[in-house]
């Protein structure tokens, strides 16, 4: 296929990449990062978009991802298909969708699980809303790029789906980072403690894959003194997306609104900047309840 492929940051670099190495014909673009080997550099997001039969986007935003499309649908011809794999909120992704159609064009917000480690070894999980003709025609690019993709339902689905487990997932790291810090002060052993929950009801993802307790379960981020791995602010930025999309469709989320302010207070006003979210633990370590 003649791909574009528009935003080549941390993630976007590397699955522009994985799509030329399998044989696909990659245009791309960024403001300023560099195109990766294999894929041709465009000077305009227009002159990516020109001829493409798939343009695939992995911006920063919704408000630059609209941008951005009101620059390339023009300029995509009749039948392709735009596929957005940034996390944005379901408002700009379903505008998008509309434009797009309104246009002739197919289009599919399909954002990604995974992080940078899942978007260099093409092992990302893809979560895709559109309508069947426009998924299929981008399923191939998603096998290439990931292992597993989720067609989720109409326009915004995938952005849905992707809000609703990282709400999930914040919530879950602020509890596991907080139970730990309280069976530190009841004496508890660290790895008692991940020997215990791992194999009982309160295990999860963030206990027994990503454990945020160095030297206890798995390697992860807190082996490598809490480097991300998934960001803080990354954590914090689908946290808002979560409210802003509670806010619109009038869903009750106190969790979510208590891990969106945990997370908010810990990266604007503390230490959390450029830590991973499972640097959340020591957090809690150094407070008392007050
Ligand atoms: P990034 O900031 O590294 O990359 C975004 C790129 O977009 C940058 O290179 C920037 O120059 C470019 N850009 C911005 N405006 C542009 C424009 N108008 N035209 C062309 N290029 C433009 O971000 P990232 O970490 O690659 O994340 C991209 C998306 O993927 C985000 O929506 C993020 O939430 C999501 N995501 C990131 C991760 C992660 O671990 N980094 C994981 C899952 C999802």
């Amino acid at each position: 296929m003649k791909i574009g492929f528009i935003g080549l940051g941390n993630m976007g670099h590397h699955m522009a990449r994985n799509l030329a190495s399998a044989g696909h014909e990659v245009t791309g673009f960024d403001l300023a990062a560099p195109c990766p080997e294999g894929v041709a550099k465009a000077d305009s997001a227009a002159a990516v978009a020109t001829g493409a039969d798939v343009v695939v986007t992995m911006l920063p935003n919704g408000a630059i991802l609209k941008s951005v499309a009101s620059e390339i649908i023009p300029a995509m011809p009749a039948g392709a298909v735009l596929c957005d794999c940034s996390t944005v909120d379901v408002e700009s992704a379903r505008d998008v969708a509309d434009n797009a159609k309104a246009a002739g064009l197919m289009a599919v917000d399909a954002p990604v699980s995974g992080g940078i480690g899942g978007a260099d070894a093409g092992t990302l999980t893809f979560m895709a809303g559109g309508d069947d003709t426009a998924f299929k025609k981008v399923a191939e690019l998603f096998d290439i790029m990931g292992q597993k993709a989720v067609h989720c339902g109409e326009a915004g689905a995938g952005q849905a789906a992707k809000i609703c487990n990282n709400m999930i997932l914040g919530i879950t790291m602020a509890g596991t980072c907080e139970a730990f810090a309280l069976a530190d002060k009841l004496g508890l052993d660290r790895q008692k403690m991940f020997d215990v929950v791992s194999t009982s009801s309160g295990y999860s993802w963030t206990m027994n894959a990503y454990c945020p307790a160095p030297g206890v379960g798995p390697q992860s981020p807190a082996d490598n003194d809490y480097k991300p791995g998934f960001a803080a602010e990354l954590m914090l930025k689908d946290l808002r997306l979560s409210q802003q999309a509670a806010v619109s469709a009038d869903a009750d989320t106190p969790m979510g609104e208590r891990a969106t302010e945990l997370y908010s207070t810990f990266v604007e006003d503390e230490d959390g900047l450029g830590r991973d979210f499972s640097a959340m633990l020591p957090r809690f370590e150094k407070r008392g309840r007050s």
